[in-house]
């Protein structure tokens, strides 16, 4: 592709800029009105609970579903998103510019002083716009962190299922391709029927809103997350069955350890005497898991994640390294966000997690890190 073609094709077009805005226009309005479970979040520094609708997976089920219905009666293409890859890419990271431009020009007039609104400045503009100077903005009522999470994750999945129609269009379906769409299925519905979750996470309650969350969830989680489904549209694998049958094995071995892990705490965190694993819980300074996967490391949820992001990439083969680009990020990313983590809750526990690190001396792999 000489440089004109490519400039082309990043270039944002009406058809583009329509789509994405009925895309955000659909979850917002759809977001508000279906039913879905009203989960409080955790407790923050002003004794406030934000409340959370989460209804995603009826938001993505009725979507898909209208999609598909448009697609069958000729109304939406199924390739519109795969045909227009580079141009959706270019007009979300624009989007993301100018709406972190907005939540900066809005925190900056905020005078509240409640956690979810309260400005936190530094003085340094790239950084406040970097990384947000609210906790929990709004738009209409809308939780905007909750929101483009939300967005990104479908996002992730409509453009594997655009992938997959133009696979079906131009190619072979190989057993590549089906591995790669079935596993992430599987893994963007689950996000979804267990979306109260992701109310305790990282990024929920510690993270400002700025340009890093807005973009990464925008941007780098449909973009990036999708490499394999566009490198297998351009790339044949020949997979033998003894790889089909590894790479689900460890596709279900890191679902169980990541989806068991998340679940721990999160019952555990609910009620501090759930049974883990049918015993009654080991537990470190009345707040502290230490049994089940907490009991192995301390971030055994990282491990299922890093393991399913490998088996996302592995029905690419080995020819490339351009398919592991996600785990390898992930990689990067939980080990920087473990010693984040980790020094965020030293500072919040203090001698009880220096009692719980002793306990559980391992941070991510057990008898390795
Ligand atoms: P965690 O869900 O692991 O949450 C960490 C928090 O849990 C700590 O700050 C602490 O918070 C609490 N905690 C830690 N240890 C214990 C314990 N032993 N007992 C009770 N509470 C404990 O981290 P994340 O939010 O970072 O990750 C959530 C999931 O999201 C993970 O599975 C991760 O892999 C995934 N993820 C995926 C990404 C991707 O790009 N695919 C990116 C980032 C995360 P508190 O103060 O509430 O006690």
């Amino acid at each position: 592709m000489d440089l004109n073609a490519l400039l082309h094709a990043f270039t944002p077009s009406l058809t583009s800029v329509a789509m994405l805005l009925a895309f955000f226009t659909y979850l917002a309005i759809a977001g508000s009105i279906l039913p879905g479970r009203i989960v409080p979040g955790v407790t923050l520094s002003d004794s406030t609970r934000l409340h959370y609708r989460c209804n995603g997976l009826l938001l993505l089920i009725l979507l898909v579903s209208l999609l598909g219905i448009g697609g069958w009666m000729d109304l939406v293409s199924p390739t519109a998103i795969a045909d227009r890859g580079l141009e959706l890419l270019s007009t979300t990271l624009i989007f993301s510019l100018f709406v972190t431009l907005l939540l900066y020009m809005a925190g900056c007039r905020s005078r509240s002083q409640s956690s979810s609104f309260k400005p936190h400045f530094t003085g340094n503009l790239i950084h406040d716009w970097w990384f947000g100077i609210q906790l929990n903005p709004q738009f209409m009522g809308i939780d905007l962190k909750f929101y483009f999470v939300r967005a990104g994750m479908m996002g992730w999945l409509l453009i594997n299922l655009s992938v997959l129609a133009k696979c079906i269009q131009e190619t072979d379906l190989s057993r590549s391709m089906i591995l790669y769409q079935i596993f992430c299925v599987l893994y963007i519905l689950d996000y979804f029927f267990y979306e109260e979750y992701m109310t305790s996470t990282w990024d929920i309650i510690a993270e400002r809103l700025g340009f890093m969350l807005v973009f990464g969830d925008l941007v780098w989680i449909p973009f990036t997350f999708s490499i394999q489904g566009w490198w297998l549209l351009k790339n044949e694998v020949e997979l033998t069955t003894a790889a089909v049958i590894a790479n689900c094995l460890v596709f279900l071995i890191g679902y169980l350890v990541f989806r068991g892990a998340n679940k721990q705490k999160h019952d555990f965190k609910k009620n501090p005497k759930a049974l883990i694993w049918g015993r009654p819980p080991k537990v470190v300074g009345g707040k502290l898991l230490a049994s089940g996967y907490w009991g192995i490391a301390r971030h055994s949820n990282y491990l299922g994640d890093l393991l399913l992001a490998l088996s996302f990439s592995l029905p690419c083969g080995t020819s490339s390294p351009v398919p592991y680009f996600y785990p390898i990020y992930l990689f990067i990313l939980l080990i920087w966000r473990e010693r984040r983590d980790e020094a965020r809750c030293a500072q919040k526990y203090k001698e009880i997690w220096a009692e719980y690190t002793k306990l559980v001396p391992w941070r991510i792999l057990p008898y390795a890190y």
